[in-house]
């Protein structure tokens, strides 16, 4: 179990630094590697992206990044900006497959915008194609054209999809959906786009493969608005990437509490990078108040995806259940009648219930 661990930037090591030791908690023997991405590692070697870190990422079977960016290198040329390593280390992956559980602890139920009978106990897993879609089909530009006899400019981009690259991110999430509640909903736009189409015809005939998950369909205006309406009718959703990427951070906006939320993103080989969904907080950065608890389930999500040790991932996740309901919360997550705890104290917490 080779892991690869990256830090990154602002309240990055902080996080890690709790992930790592709940990590070795568990005794599993891992390899651990460190290296640097992002600003620290523009502020090292100029390269948010370094050859070291590229080699040691490529031969991990697993990557744990914390976050990446920060203020103090918003104004460098685009390729040297931090979010480039991040683009960087995905694209050289090959990882296809992003993976974004939306859920609310009935404890937490208070941290959301919606109502706490609509969302207390939400647990859906957004599983969004990465690599493909309008976001790199090509031709894709702005140019100026004649029209009429005057100049006008265009904007233009190209959405498409192999029959290929639909089935294994639709395989991806059936298998996600057997080890839940088996219930997988694709999102499309069947009714004006070609391509999505195709996405709901391939979805149909991967069904096939899959007779013990039960599979319906969905138009994405209206998935959009059933997050909001009935979000706990769904168990996982699979869609593109335009699609994903927005409904995604919708359904993970529902819980209201972005400090807990993990993600993973997998190649086709089911090796992983694994990392919170929230940025490098660095209005936070150094003060020991941030949430480790979005990079401790992150780490739950490597055991179970990448490892296939799911005893140890749910061990995880009990954990921090429990440690919620014994009324632990950092700033992010904190209210009246419950205990303030910083991000040493919290790690300290989950080690203990673990
Ligand atoms: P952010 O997620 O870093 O912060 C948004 C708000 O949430 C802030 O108030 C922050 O304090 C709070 N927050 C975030 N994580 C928290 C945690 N674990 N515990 C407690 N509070 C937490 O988003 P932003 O402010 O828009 O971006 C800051 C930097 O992070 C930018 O440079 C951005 O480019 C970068 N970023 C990186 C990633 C990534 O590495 N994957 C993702 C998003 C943003």
């Amino acid at each position: 179990m080779k892991i690869c661990i990256l830090p990154g930037d602002g309240i990055g090591p902080e996080i890690m630094a709790e992930a790592v030791r709940v990590l070795q908690a568990l005794d599993l023997g891992c390899e651990m590697t460190e290296a640097l991405l992002g600003g620290c590692a523009v502020d090292a070697t100029g390269d948010p992206y370094p050859e070291a870190t590229q080699r040691l990422a490529q031969e991990a079977d697993a990557v744990l990044l914390g976050a990446v960016g920060g203020p103090q290198w918003d104004d460098l040329p685009r390729a040297q900006r931090p979010e480039r390593g991040l683009l960087g280390i995905r694209k050289q992956l090959g990882l296809f497959a992003n993976l974004r559980p939306a859920i609310l602890y009935p404890e937490l139920a208070n941290a959301s915008t919606l109502k706490p009978e609509i969302v207390a106990g939400l647990d859906i897993l957004i599983v969004r194609e990465l690599t493909g879609d309008i976001y790199f089909g090509q031709p894709r530009g702005v140019e100026t054209r004649d029209v009429d006899g005057h100049q006008e400019r265009f904007g233009y981009n190209t959405m498409h999809y192999s029959e290929s690259e639909i089935r294994r991110i639709v395989r991806v999430a059936f298998e996600a959906a057997r080890r839940r509640h088996r219930k997988l909903c694709s999102v499309d736009k069947m009714n004006v786009l070609e391509t999505t189409q195709l996405w709901r015809d391939v979805a149909s005939e991967t069904a096939s493969e899959y007779p013990d998950v039960e599979l319906s369909h969905m138009l994405v205006d209206n998935a959009a608005m059933q997050l909001v309406r009935n979000p706990k009718q769904f168990d996982v959703i699979v869609t593109g990437n335009m699609f994903g990427d927005i409904l995604s951070d919708e359904a993970s906006m529902l819980t209201g509490s972005i400090g807990m939320l993990p993600s993973a993103s997998l190649d086709a080989n089911n090796k992983g990078l694994y990392e919170p969904c929230h940025g490098s907080a660095p209005d936070i950065a150094g003060q020991g108040v941030a949430n480790p608890l979005a990079t401790i389930l992150s780490v739950a999500m490597m055991l179970r995806y990448t490892f296939g040790r799911e005893g140890e991932a749910l061990r995880i996740e009990s954990a921090v259940k429990k440690v919620l309901a014994q009324g632990c919360r950092t700033a992010d997550i904190y209210e009246a009648g419950t205990r303030r705890v910083g991000t040493r104290a919290m790690g300290d917490a989950v080690l203990a219930a673990l």
